[in-house]
């Protein structure tokens, strides 16, 4: 052991996993039972890191000021920086004479080699430096095939997380926390200019939302007690607000899917056989986003480059920008699409079976190809996330893993017939509609599916 470990305070660094309860690191700082010195840092500079959206941005700001109001309850509070992590959490260890540095993992390529090179300079230094799993249940390189490879179709991904030990209860959050007495300078939030300003498009977003752990607390209460009983039924209805609204919790680790995961477990005991069936849909979808994050893991250009390289064929037409407008402001006269692109921008969210459809519209019907639809969702969707997202339009441009086959197209119509058959969504979203005020559809669909589905044969002939 070098002079600082066991001497010095102890850095938690938080990142996706604003929370004090069931956070890995924080609890392992508690127990080493020095000092803790919490920081965040805005890191918008180290190579690959892709910056964070707007409404991303948005809910950052009201989850770091929720986790420094909990912090300073408990007798700690939040430091905040910004710079590149490296240079950032270098300065910061050596000015406070840090014993150690503890974090929980992340699992984009950019950010584990920042990690790496950190990791690396602390433990030169004589700093102890550990991470920790704090954002996924099953690490993505301990689940392999009887190969020894990644997988990459879901199903029996999933059956073989699930039949593995259960994932570890979560850790309590620590009662109070040993705040680093010393003076270190921190940036204010408001300076960080997270929320927009010139124009303030967030009004929808207040509306909708309130970032902040004890908020992601009660919203999975209420969920398992008021909606897990109808979630296999009604899943799919946009109308319905059948599902949990967790995704941005998750990905802001407001929540952690351990934390879900058990809360779902003591419902499921004892339960009917309807909630019983309902609850493992439910930890099925958590599974999607393992699955997410485990083709990430494998796979870092998940965002950039298709997974099935024959798509790399693909013949894009060049980008119409009154076209892609169309799309992004929900005016293509295409009901469901537009509402579903509206419910995105006014609310920094789209419900599961929305985004399918205008997913499979904007890459299929109008030929855009789903990298620009990615961009999109990364600007405005607030639970956007390196793994959920990408993987999502590949699923749905089909050149992705497990992905649905390219002839699958959605017909936004027959969708809307199905899933909001009382036009309930469309019509909270698109208010004008039967009216002079709404568009005429940009496109005729059953003609754009056979353009693209032509355009698809020069993929198979690729193969
Ligand atoms: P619930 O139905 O209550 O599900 C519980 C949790 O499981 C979710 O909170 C989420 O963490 C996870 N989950 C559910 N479905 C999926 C899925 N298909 N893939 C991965 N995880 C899933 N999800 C994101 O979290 N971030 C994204 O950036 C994202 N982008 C997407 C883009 C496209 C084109 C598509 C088709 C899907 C995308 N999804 C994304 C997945 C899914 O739409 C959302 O997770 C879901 O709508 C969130 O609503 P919920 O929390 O009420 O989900």
């Amino acid at each position: 052991m070098s002079p600082a470990e066991g001497a010095g305070p102890t850095i938690v660094w938080f990142r996706d996993d604003l929370r004090l309860a069931d956070n890995p690191a924080l609890h392992a700082a508690v127990e080493r039972g020095l000092p803790i010195v919490a920081v965040y840092v805005l890191d918008e500079e180290s190579p690959g890191v892709r910056p964070l959206g707007g409404a991303s941005r948005w809910w950052l700001h009201g989850s770091l000021r929720a986790l420094g109001d909990s912090l300073e309850a408990l007798g700690g509070s939040l430091l905040l920086r910004r710079g590149p992590a490296a240079d950032v959490i270098g300065a910061l260890a050596a000015s406070v004479g840090a014993g150690a540095v503890f974090w929980n993992r992340r699992y984009g390529a950019a950010e584990r080699e920042v990690d790496t090179v950190i990791k690396t300079a602390l433990h030169a230094d004589g700093v102890e430096a550990r991470s920790f799993a704090g954002s996924l249940l099953f690490e993505p390189w301990t689940i392999r095939t009887g190969q020894g490879n990644p997988y990459s179709v879901f199903t029996p991904f999933w059956r073989a997380c699930v039949a593995g030990p259960p994932p570890r209860e979560p850790y309590p959050a620590p009662m109070a926390i040993d705040g680093w007495p010393g003076a270190v300078p921190s940036d204010r939030l408001d300076d960080w200019g997270l929320l927009p300003t010139h124009p303030d498009w967030a009004a929808g977003l207040r509306a909708a939302w309130q970032p902040g752990e004890a908020v992601a607390a009660k919203a999975l209460e209420t969920f398992l007690r008021e909606s897990l009983a109808r979630y296999a039924d009604e899943r799919d209805a946009p109308a319905q607000a059948a599902t949990s609204r967790l995704s941005p919790r998750l990905r802001w680790g407001e929540v952690s899917p351990f934390q879900v995961w058990h809360a779902t477990q003591r419902v499921l005991r004892g339960a009917d056989a309807a909630t019983a069936s309902s609850a493992q849909r439910f930890l099925t979808e958590l599974g999607w986003r393992e699955f997410s994050y485990h083709v990430l893991f494998h796979a870092p250009e998940l965002a950039t480059s298709n997974l099935k390289r024959e798509f790399d064929r693909f013949p894009w037409p060049p980008l119409d920008d009154r076209v892609l407008n169309a799309w992004q402001q929900g005016r293509t006269g295409i009901p469901l699409v537009d509402a579903g692109m509206r419910e995105l921008w006014q609310t920094g969210s789209m419900h599961n079976r929305v985004r399918m459809v205008t997913a499979s519209f904007l890459t299929k019907n109008l030929l855009v190809d789903w990298r620009v639809g990615e961009q999109w969702f990364w600007d405005t969707l607030v639970d956007a996330d390196g793994a959920s997202n990408p993987f999502g339009w590949q699923w749905v441009a089909g050149s992705g893993a497990d992905a649905a086959p390219y002839f699958r197209v959605f017909n936004p119509e027959l969708q809307a017939a199905r899933f909001d058959p009382h036009g309930e969504y469309i019509r909270e979203y698109v208010p004008e509609i039967g009216t002079d005020a709404y568009p005429a559809p940009l496109v005729d669909l059953g003609e754009t599916r056979r353009a693209a589905l032509a355009a698809y044969e020069q993929v198979k002939a690729a193969k």
